[in-house]
């Protein structure tokens, strides 16, 4: 059997695992028998070296098999999961999972906090008082049986070798790599429970995935693995090159969506949950085809399904069902400040990552590993990229708790807004499906 200093060389030197390398690589992290110095050393050798094809997949697989796999089978239809591979202003899930339980599918999803500049659907849920992500197995899969859908923190000891690779990496300069981002995503969809996986690209500026180029090649990956573990998956490439929506930071997002489920959301955020929760029903036997599940998801939207739904999860899981009809029970920032146009013209893009750096400087996210956070701080935008403004018209307001936390968080946001003279078209919200 190689050390764990020989199973670095192979890779060091651009060579091959077998499979029983991989396992015992990851076995041993976890366990506690490979000490983090040489992990690190393995994922610096593996991102520059890559993974191949079966390397990726027996990664993945034993990544899902380090800790508890979680068994929906008593939950009646075909669970299906979404994940986003990251992004500023993303509330999709807020919206679909009440959406597309309201269609008739359940909705069995574990999620992430915030990474880095993209924010957290934990952090967000967490801004509904006295709504609790954390719940035990039994009790998840019996209310994805009863209300349709929960939205729950990935378990301790569900995929633990990804908690542990992630925290490694993040810190190592080796989160950019396809092969380690496809073993992260699909082995805790495997792990917990999915038949059926929805995923969503995201592409630009405020992405992982910069080019369309590298957000095709993620995509392509994430379904050949998850293919090969037996899972039906589908991909959507979408923009990330402004935030989503209107909004940014955890209350104000949990308000657009909100919105968004009372037919009232912003048309870029309710194509893009609509378009989703059509594919999800769509893989998930609900509708003939994704044609079909848009009509459902738009009629659901329409008649006050999804937000009932919305209410009921809400409930189901502690929180306080009464935001959805007054959101004054969200919090708010005691501080808000309007950001002016400096210039007029039209608003010609944004850097995404700055806008989500932004949101993190008025207090919106963690500056420090479980680190506290504002959940009533945020942006809430007047215009999007090619929206005409003039010099002094009111590009975004935003909320925060100090006037230092305001200053700073203004600052960055100009920084990241374009404007020019001229006229700017929209861009597409769909690359590719
Ligand atoms: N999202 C994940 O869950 N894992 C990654 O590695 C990157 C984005």
């Amino acid at each position: 059997m190689l050390t764990f200093e020989e199973l670095i060389e192979v890779k060091r030197d651009g060579r091959k695992h077998a499979v029983e390398e991989i396992e015992r690589l990851v076995h041993g992290f976890v366990g506690g028998e490979m000490p983090d110095y040489q992990m690190a050393a393995w994922l610096m050798a593996a991102y520059l070296r890559g993974l191949d094809a079966d390397e990726t997949v027996w990664l993945t697989d034993a990544m899902a098999r380090s800790g508890r796999t979680i068994d929906l089978g008593s939950v009646p239809g075909t669970p299906v999961d979404k994940h986003s591979t990251g992004g500023v202003g993303d509330k999709t899930t807020i919206v679909l999972a009440p959406l597309v339980a309201a269609c008739g599918v359940p909705v069995a999803k574990m999620s992430g906090r915030g990474l880095g500049h993209t924010g957290g659907t934990l952090d967000k849920l967490e801004s509904i008082p006295g709504f609790s992500v954390v719940l035990e197995p039994d009790a998840f899969a019996r209310q994805v049986a009863e209300v349709g859908c929960a939205v729950i923190a990935q378990l301790d000891d569900v995929d633990p070798a990804d908690k542990m690779l992630y925290a490694l990496r993040d810190v190592t300069a080796t989160v950019p790599s396809v092969p380690l981002i496809v073993g992260s995503i699909i082995s805790k969809k495997v792990a917990g429970g999915a038949r059926a996986i929805l995923l969503d690209v995201k592409v630009g500026s405020g992405a992982f995935m910069k080019t369309e180029e590298d957000g095709r090649t993620l995509a392509r990956e994430l379904k050949r693995v998850g293919e090969a573990l037996g899972r039906r998956v589908r991909c959507v490439l979408s923009d990330m090159d402004q935030p989503l929506g209107m909004c940014v930071g955890n209350a104000l997002e949990v308000r657009e969506a909100i919105a968004t489920l009372r037919g009232e959301g912003p048309a870029d955020l309710t194509t893009l949950c609509v378009e989703l929760a059509a594919r999800m029903v769509a893989m998930a036997g609900g509708a003939r085809d994704v044609d079909a599940g848009r009509v459902l998801a738009a009629k659901a939207l329409g008649d006050g399904d999804a937000l009932e739904r919305f209410e009921r999860w809400v409930g189901a899981q502690g929180g306080d069902p009464g935001v959805a009809d007054d959101t004054s029970l969200l919090p708010l920032s005691p501080l808000e400040r309007m950001v002016v146009a400096p210039s007029g013209g039209s608003v010609s893009g944004f850097d995404a990552e700055g806008v989500g750096r932004a949101a993190l400087a008025l207090g919106a996210g963690r500056t420090v590993k479980d680190g506290p956070i504002d959940r009533g701080a945020g942006i809430r935008l007047h215009a999007k990229t090619g929206d005409e403004i003039a010099a002094g018209d009111a590009l975004a307001t935003v909320y925060a708790s100090s006037e230092a936390a305001i200053e700073d968080g203004v600052g960055r946001f100009l920084s990241a807004v374009q404007i020019s003279e001229a006229l700017t078209p929209r861009g597409p919200l769909f690359q590719d499906v």
